[in-house]
């Protein structure tokens, strides 16, 4: 009977103990958040997901050659002299056609090497950090803002302006060729001492 009774006072005593555990943490502020429907307050320079504002890209090179995983591929075409690309927002004069910026999101390992070099700061880290995809195709991110057809002009022009460049060069070249030089001036016979 003792045991009894001694078996019901330590099951209520080591209920009272978790409880006191229980009860002493509903009075200290939560370091958890209800995510997603709190959303966290991000660091100031956290790395999420990159965007490109290719109103300011000068198709220079900088980031892809940055990239320590090869996640960003950039074509660019270079413009003729009749174009107007526009300048950049720090007035710096765009000369290439920047015919393809593509970043493989899923690559991506958020190092932001891309980030600091570039030169008019248009590669930039955003607060974005929800873009999980259920096809692993739609993390290749897709920055041109030309359209198929305009590639295709712009790639066909930069072509036809080349070969006519390279044809002025030749037809200059084979006219140097043809041109007849000129004989030496007849030199004076050597006076003989008398
Ligand atoms: S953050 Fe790093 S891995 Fe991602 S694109 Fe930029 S350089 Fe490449
Ligand atoms: S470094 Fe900047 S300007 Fe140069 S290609 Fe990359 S995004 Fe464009």
């Amino acid at each position: 009977m003792r045991k009894y009774f001694s078996d019901i006072y330590k099951t209520i005593w080591s209920i009272l103990i978790g409880m006191r555990v229980t009860f002493g943490h509903l009075f200290i502020p939560a370091v958890t958040i209800q995510y997603p429907d709190v959303k966290p307050k991000l660091p100031e320079r956290a790395r999420n997901r990159l965007y490109v504002n290719m109103d300011d890209c000068i198709g220079c090179l900088q980031c892809e050659m940055a990239c320590p995983v090869n996640c960003i591929e950039i074509e660019t075409v270079k413009s003729l002299p009749t174009d107007d690309l526009g300048t950049t927002s720090s007035g710096q004069k765009k000369k290439l056609w920047v015919t393809k910026f593509d970043i493989d999101i899923a690559k991506c390992c958020f190092c932001g090497l891309c980030v600091y070099p570039c030169p008019t700061e248009c590669i930039k880290m955003t607060e974005v950090y929800e873009f999980s995809e259920f096809d692993r195709n739609n993390l290749l991110y897709n920055f041109v803002t030309l359209t198929k057809e305009e590639v295709e002009t712009v790639k066909t022009k930069a072509a036809e302006y080349e070969k006519e460049q390279a044809a002025k060069k030749a037809a200059a070249a084979a006219q140097v060729k043809t041109t007849p030089v000129a004989p030496p001036a007849q030199q004076p016979p050597p006076v003989q001492p008398s």
